[in-house]
């Protein structure tokens, strides 16, 4: 049996009374499993979840990139291979040659450059607003949602003030998949590359906000209550969806990496937050496509709360 997540977990690894863990169970053990578990409360996530991992994949594949094409919303109808991330980054910044860049933090832990996109308004230089996606190689939605806000600014500058007032203000540095090595590879957050741009960027024009994001178990973690609040209702304004939120070292289960520790104390973040994405375990990982789109749109309103509210 393998634990997949642990919202059901207290820090010191013991199982809450009443708590949820989600547990990956191998064919051979289903019965003995299922003698086990006799009297509990449990549902069946993903009766094969080989079989589900593979009809992804096929979407992914089905996916076909042509070269600096004009990325619209239907790119986020599926999920994709890596090297269309890359594509899409491309495409989306040669849109917006004048106000956006592709930049890279150094080499992820296989060598790959951890790539991302810069973009501003008026100008270049002012605090950086700074995501990270994909710090754990299995939460697709992650990178969908990132790359779904650099969309939705970049697109609407010239239509929204109220967009154009946020990339006006900020400087924008969103890097969907910080780990592109895949599950074998380490902690992205350990990346050094990552880190020192992170710290080039506090030390040049200050960072802002830095947010973390994974997946899956609907979790805002910071110790800001009051933005928490807001974020979280504004994120389940948009659809219902319900949004735990708390401080990571006191609530819910131990921390999905250090790296909003290490924002807050090496590259002086004025906030930090780690998100965790959709769903709370009925799909996990494995969050259909079709949620894509939802995801990405009430991501961006709790995105747009922080960007309206915090104090530069
Ligand atoms: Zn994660």
């Amino acid at each position: 049996m393998m634990e997949l997540k642990q919202s059901g977990v207290g820090p010191n690894g013991v199982p809450r009374a009443n708590g949820n863990v989600d547990l990956v169970v191998p064919a051979k053990k289903v019965a003995e499993f299922t003698a086990l578990v006799d009297g509990m409360e449990f549902e069946v996530m993903h009766e094969d979840l080989g079989a589900s991992i593979s009809a992804e994949e096929e979407e992914s594949v089905s996916f076909k990139s042509s070269a600096a094409a004009a990325v619209d919303v239907t790119y986020f109808n599926a999920y994709h291979a890596y090297a269309d991330h890359l594509t899409f980054l491309r495409d989306l910044q040669a849109q917006y040659p004048t106000r956006s860049e592709i930049v890279t933090a150094g080499n992820s832990n296989g060598g790959r450059p951890i790539t991302g996109i810069h973009f501003y308004g008026t100008a270049a230089g002012k605090p950086a607003v700074v995501l990270h996606g994909n710090v754990h190689a299995r939460e697709w939605i992650t990178g969908m949602t990132t790359e779904y806000l650099a969309w939705y600014l970049l697109t609407n500058y010239a239509s929204s003030s109220e967009v154009k007032s946020f990339v006006d203000k900020y400087d924008f540095y969103i890097f969907p998949i910080v780990n592109p090595d895949g599950r074998a590879a380490g902690d992205a957050t350990e990346n050094v590359g990552l880190r020192n741009y992170i710290s080039t960027l506090a030390a040049k024009q200050k960072v802002q906000l830095f947010i973390d994001i994974h997946s899956y178990s609907q979790l805002f973690m910071t110790p800001l209550q009051s933005l928490a609040r807001g974020t979280a209702s504004a994120i389940q304004a948009v659809y219902g969806t319900v949004y735990e939120y708390g401080p990571i070292c006191s609530t819910i289960y131990q921390a999905t990496g250090s790296s909003v520790d290490w924002v807050n104390d090496i590259a002086k973040a004025k906030y930090t937050f780690t998100i965790e994405l959709r769903d709370t375990g009925r799909y996990g990982f494995i969050l259909p496509p079709a949620q894509i789109l939802p995801t990405a749109l009430e991501t961006y309103q709790g995105f747009r709360y922080l960007l309206l509210n915090m104090v530069l």
